[in-house]
């Protein structure tokens, strides 16, 4: 079940790694959910709406005009809403995020990944 997030305050983090696009840098101090336990994501990574990904969806099908695009893009769209903890801004980053999407993308286009990067 998804968790309303709540902070634990200032008084009980946890020291762990502060990651950028995955690797750990220097370790800081995360507030963690006080309901499932979750360690919260403080970088400047944040994790971004399905909207974010539908905008940079049609803006490639836009430029490289694709045939049958909008049935492909309501595909993927539907994909995003079904994954439970996409915008979950604790447990995701906009690189986990970016990662997922791609691999949607690359299931409904035969579109390269780099070409999609361009996008996001
Ligand atoms: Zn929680």
């Amino acid at each position: 079940m998804k968790c309303d997030h709540k902070d634990c305050g200032n008084i009980e983090k946890v020291w762990l790694p502060y990651t950028i696009r995955d690797i750990p840098v220097v370790l800081k101090s995360h507030p963690y959910c006080i309901h499932c336990g979750m360690v919260k994501n403080i970088g400047s990574d944040r994790a971004v709406g399905v909207g974010y990904f539908i905008n940079a969806l049609s803006q490639m099908e836009k430029h490289l005009k694709l045939p049958g695009s909008s049935i492909r893009m309501r595909l993927v769209a539907k994909e995003l809403e079904n994954i439970e903890d996409f915008e979950d801004n604790y447990s995701m980053s906009k690189y986990a995020q970016e990662k997922i999407f791609i691999k949607i993308i690359k299931k409904y286009y035969n579109t390269p990944e780099r070409i999609i990067q361009q996008y996001l």
